[in-house]
């Protein structure tokens, strides 16, 4: 796979829009935050992950969207 900014070698994808990107084009995403496992119990509060620093191609557009 290609590098979407230069045609090198992509070396990671983006976390968000699934391009790929080489080491001197990847950057660094806004925070990530991953879904609870789906075997979370309803009553309890909806756990998940926080990951900063996910690979993030800088192109896409990321924003946070309230939930359904
Ligand atoms: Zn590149
Ligand atoms: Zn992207």
């Amino acid at each position: 796979m290609k590098c979407v900014a230069c045609g090198q070698e992509a070396v990671a994808v983006c976390r968000f829009c699934g391009r790929a990107v080489c080491s001197e084009h990847v950057c660094q995403g806004p925070a990530l935050v991953l879904p609870a496992a789906p075997s979370t119990p309803a009553d309890k509060p909806a756990a998940g992950l926080q990951v900063d620093g996910a690979v993030w191609c800088g192109l896409c557009h990321v924003k946070a969207i309230g939930r359904a």
